[in-house]
């Protein structure tokens, strides 16, 4: 006898409790569910059934992916289980497909492509963002993002074995080209990454006993600044530790051409590289353009209190909503973590308002600056305005990390590792059980590539 599945749309639903399905659970859909989940347990005169569909089990805390793909953190410290954190959610494993607007449906796929329909009363749309692409030749084939475990560990494992490859290359071309890494994108994700895979290489270099130069980085930025997100005088401070620790910093600079053995730059020069990490911003989910509604740089358009316009019954918040930023005159909020949970209190309170329960509330947060740890010793930090380097913004970074990670045994993972990486060496360990295909822009972040279309 097959066991019962746990039901796309609750059985009770009929008793009169309203269905809301909250598409991600990122930052923003996981707020959502856990502030809606708690009114559930606490207000039985409104009842809520509250449906989260993901493709992963997990939540991803994303801004310690560059400490995985460094070998620092396992992938399981940063990955929140949603079952345990959501307890009374119904949780579909899948990728939603279509969403009918007015049928009130939406379609699912799962892993395997099986498709489900699943009802909702209200919708909150929250599938983040997806590595932003541009038409260079070769990008989609040989470049790796960082927005998933996946990616981060082939990053870790990739450079792993291409230093392991490069010690017992006879063609010093060849080993050169092994031992050379390209990251795209300076901001704080693409910087993080460059650092933490530095240190990563470092410590190969240290336990295999050669120069620590020998392994070359080259961090390149369309931008004439790095990190702009820090302000001049922080982006500045970056810009020289980076170079400090011999990384090649090319601003104003991109790439034209990939290959599997070299890129092709826009400053007429040519790297020999087997590992290329592409950190150059996001878009929103290709879920946003599919539902044919207004958006504002890719992002769908939502009111002050996150519901869609001409659509109340369906709300959107982080990446994937283009947020009017009500403290800054006609700007939207950019795609932050910071944003999205907050995002998420406020759709989750103005859904229940729309059912009777309190009352509407429109977004409205001032930038509280960001944490950015630039690996051994060195992070930057501006929090509440006030510009802290070196070790005093490593304290503030981690401890900013540790008190936003949703869940204790995760918190208690990272801190052990942290304190772990203060007195041991890093750990050099490559499973190999990521490959290439898996790791591709288009399986690992579900974005469609030309050559699919
Ligand atoms: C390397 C890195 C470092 C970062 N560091 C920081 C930082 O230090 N501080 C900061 O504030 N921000 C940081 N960010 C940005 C931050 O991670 C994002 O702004 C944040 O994750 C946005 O939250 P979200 O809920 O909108 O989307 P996400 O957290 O991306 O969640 C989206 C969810 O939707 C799911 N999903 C996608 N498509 C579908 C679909 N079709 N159907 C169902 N589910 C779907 C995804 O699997 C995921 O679960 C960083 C990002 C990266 C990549």
């Amino acid at each position: 006898m097959t066991e019962p599945v746990d039901p796309a749309r609750p059985a009770d639903h009929a008793g009169g409790a309203v269905h809301i399905v909250i598409v991600g659970a990122g930052f923003a859909g996981f707020e959502t569910a856990r502030r809606l989940l708690r009114h559930q347990r606490s207000d039985s005169d409104h009842p809520v059934e509250v449906t989260v569909i993901s493709p992963d089990d997990f939540m991803l805390y994303t801004p310690l992916l560059p400490d995985v793909a460094g070998g620092l953190l396992d992938p399981r410290f940063v990955a929140v289980p949603l079952a345990q954190a959501l307890p009374g959610a119904h949780l579909v494993a899948g990728r939603v497909e279509e969403v009918d607007l007015d049928g009130r449906t939406l379609e699912v796929r799962n892993r395997e492509g099986a498709g489900e329909t699943v009802e909702w009363d209200r919708l909150v749309l929250t599938p983040g963002s997806v590595t932003r692409l541009f038409d260079i030749p070769g990008l989609t084939e040989h470049a790796r993002g960082l927005k998933t475990t996946t990616e981060a560990l082939y990053l870790r494992d990739q450079l792993l074995e291409q230093l392991e490859l490069a010690c017992r290359e006879t063609d010093p071309e060849i080993a050169r080209a092994r031992r050379t890494v390209v990251v795209v994108g300076a901001s704080y994700a693409g910087a993080e990454l460059t650092a933490q895979l530095r240190a990563l290489a470092d410590e190969v270099a240290r336990q295999r006993d050669f120069d620590p130069q020998d392994v070359r980085f080259v961090l390149l930025d369309m931008a004439d600044r790095v990190m702009p997100e820090v302000g001049e005088k922080l982006g500045d401070k970056v810009l020289e530790v980076l170079r400090s620790r011999g990384i090649d910093v090319r601003l104003g600079t991109t790439i034209d051409r990939l290959t599997a053995e070299h890129a092709e730059l826009s400053d007429g020069t040519t790297v020999a590289t087997r590992t290329v990490a592409w950190a150059a911003g996001v878009a929103a989910s290709p879920l946003i353009d599919s539902l044919g509604l207004p958006a504002e740089k890719g992002r769908l358009k939502v009111r002050t209190d996150l519901s869609v316009p001409d659509h109340p019954h369906v709300f959107a918040a982080g990446d994937a909503a283009a947020v009017p930023d009500v403290t800054k005159d006609d700007a939207i909020t950019p795609p932050t973590a910071q944003h999205a949970v907050r995002q998420g209190k406020v759709v989750a309170r103005n859904v229940l308002a729309g059912i009777g329960v309190g009352s509407a509330t429109e977004y409205r947060h001032n930038d509280l600056g960001l944490v950015v740890d630039l690996g051994p010793r060195f992070a930057v930090a501006n929090p509440v305005g006030i510009h802290l380097s070196g070790y005093a913004a490593k304290a503030v970074t981690r401890a900013y990390h540790l008190f936003s990670l949703p869940r204790g045994a995760n918190r208690m993972a990272v801190a052990a590792a942290y304190l772990g990486d203060a007195v041991y060496p890093r750990p050099l360990v490559s499973f190999g059980l990521v490959s290439d295909d898996e790791a591709s822009l288009a399986r690992s972040q579900g974005i469609p590539t030309s050559s699919e279309s």
